[in-house]
C-alpha cells in the first residue's frame, strides 16, 4: 500500500514536539489569536520576504479576504485560471466578483499570461494566478499586465509555499497572497488554517478587521467582516512546523527528481520541475498520460494511490453554468483534465516505493 501522502510519519518524527505545544495552549486556556498566532504570523511573513502575515480559518478565507483586503468588490471581474481547485473561484463568486478564466499554458499547467489582455475589460479589478502543483506561475509578465492595467495581483499559494519565482519565495510577488494550511499542503496545521500575507500595511489592516468581524477594538465595527481567525493550537503546530517545510521540500524535490529520471526514460511527459529561475514546492507530482483511466486503475489494483487533479475544468461545473461558458472555450484546461495523474509524493517516500510506482506504471 502507497498513499497519496503520510501524515502519520511526519507526525511521529515531531510527536515530543508537537504534543508539548499543543499542551502549552491547553494550560494555557488561550484558544483565539493571541502570542502563538502572533509569534506564528511574524516567523511566516519573515520566511516569505513580506512585511505582513495575518492567520486565519483556511486557504479559502484567506483568498475571500485577501480580494476584499486589496478592495475587489462586489460587480468586479476577476481574472483566474479555469484549471485549479474550486475555492480559487468560489472566493471571487463568494464576494460578489465574478471569476473570468483564461486558459493554461500546457508546459506549467499554469494561466497562460499571453492571454489574459484579451479579457480585461473596465470591470477587471483582479488578477489571481494560481501555482498550480507548486509551480510558480509567469509572475514577471502577469505583475506587467497588472501594472499596465493598474489591476490588483493576489496570488493563490496553496499548492506552493515554499517555491520560488526568481529568487523571491512565492507570496511575495503580487500585492497579496492567499496561503492553505489545510493538511495535504506542504505546511498543513491539524485541521484547516489559512493566511493573508503581503507587504501593503492598507491591505494588511482591513485583512486583519475582516478577520475578526470587521473590527480593530472589540464591540467596535468598522467594516462587515468575518468570523474567520487562525486557532493558536493551530498556530502552535505550524510554528513546529515551519522549522521544517524547507526540509520537508528538498525532500519532496529529490522524489520528484527521481520520478522524473524514471519516466521520462518511459517515455511519459513528466513536469518541469525547475530551471534556473524557478523552485517548485512539489505539493504534487503530476505526470501526462494518454491512457490515464487504465493506468489508474493498475495502480489501485496494486495498492497504489493516485488522484486526479483535477478532472472537470472549472468552466465545465454545473455551478458555475450561469457564467456562460461552453466545452472548446479552454481547449488546453479540457485537454489537462483528460491527461494529469498525480502519483504518491511525500517527504518519506523512498526510492524502493518510487521504484515500484514506475514499475506497475510503465508495465
Ligand atoms: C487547497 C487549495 C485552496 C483552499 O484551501 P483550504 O485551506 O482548503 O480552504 C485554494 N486554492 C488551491 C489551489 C488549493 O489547492
Amino acid at each position: 500500500m502507497i498513499p497519496m501522502l503520510d501524515l502519520k510519519v511526519q507526525y511521529e518524527s515531531l510527536k515530543a514536539e508537537i504534543d508539548e505545544a499543543i499542551r502549552t495552549i491547553v494550560d494555557s486556556t488561550q484558544f483565539i489569536l493571541g502570542p502563538e498566532v502572533t509569534a506564528f504570523e511574524k516567523e511566516m511573513a519573515a520566511y516569505l520576504g513580506v512585511k505582513f502575515a495575518i492567520g486565519v480559518s483556511s486557504g479559502t478565507s484567506a483568498l475571500e479576504i485577501g480580494l476584499l483586503a486589496a478592495s475587489v468588490q462586489k460587480g468586479d471581474e476577476v481574472i483566474t485560471t479555469p484549471f485549479t481547485f474550486i475555492a480559487t473561484s468560489e472566493a471571487a463568486m463568494n464576494i460578489g466578483a465574478k471569476p473570468v478564466f483564461v486558459d493554461i499554458d500546457p508546459k506549467t499547467f499554469n494561466i497562460n499570461p499571453e492571454l489574459i489582455e484579451k479579457k480585461i475589460t473596465r470591470k477587471t479589478k483582479a488578477l489571481l494566478p494560481v501555482h498550480l502543483y507548486g509551480y510558480p506561475a509567469e509572475m514577471d509578465q502577469i505583475m506587467n499586465i497588472a501594472k499596465k492595467h493598474n489591476l490588483i495581483v493576489l496570488e493563490d499559494c496553496a499548492q506552493a509555499l515554499g517555491g520560488k519565482y526568481k529568487g523571491k519565495r512565492v507570496g511575495s510577488i503580487g500585492d497579496t497572497a492567499a496561503l492553505s494550511f489545510f493538511p495535504s499542503k506542504n505546511l498543513g496545521c491539524f485541521g484547516d488554517g489559512g493566511m493573508v500575507v503581503t507587504s501593503n500595511e492598507a491591505i494588511a489592516e482591513k485583512a486583519k478587521m475582516l478577520r475578526q468581524h470587521g473590527s480593530k477594538k472589540r464591540y467596535i465595527h468598522e467594516i462587515d467582516g468575518y468570523n474567520a481567525r487562525l486557532d493558536s493550537i493551530q498556530a502552535a503546530i505550524l510554528r513546529v512546523k515551519l522549522r521544517h517545510l524547507d526540509e520537508w521540500n528538498e525532500k519532496r524535490h529529490e522524489v520528484a527528481s527521481y520520478f522524473n529520471k524514471l519516466l521520462s526514460e518511459k517515455g511519459i511527459t513528466v513536469p518541469i520541475l525547475d530551471n534556473s529561475e524557478m523552485q517548485h514546492s512539489c505539493n504534487y507530482y503530476t505526470i501526462r498520460v494518454k491512457h490515464r483511466d487504465k493506468m489508474q486503475e493498475k495502480l489501485k489494483e496494486k495498492g497504489i494511490a493516485s488522484m486526479i487533479y483535477y478532472p472537470i475544468s472549472l468552466h465545465l461545473q454545473k455551478v458555475y453554468e450561469g457564467l456562460g461558458y461552453k466545452k472548446g472555450d479552454f481547449p488546453e484546461s479540457e485537454k489537462a483534465q483528460d491527461e494529469v495523474l498525480s502519483l504518491p509524493i511525500y517527504p518519506e517516500l523512498t526510492r524502493h516505493q518510487i521504484e515500484e510506482i514506475v514499475r506497475v506504471l510503465t508495465e
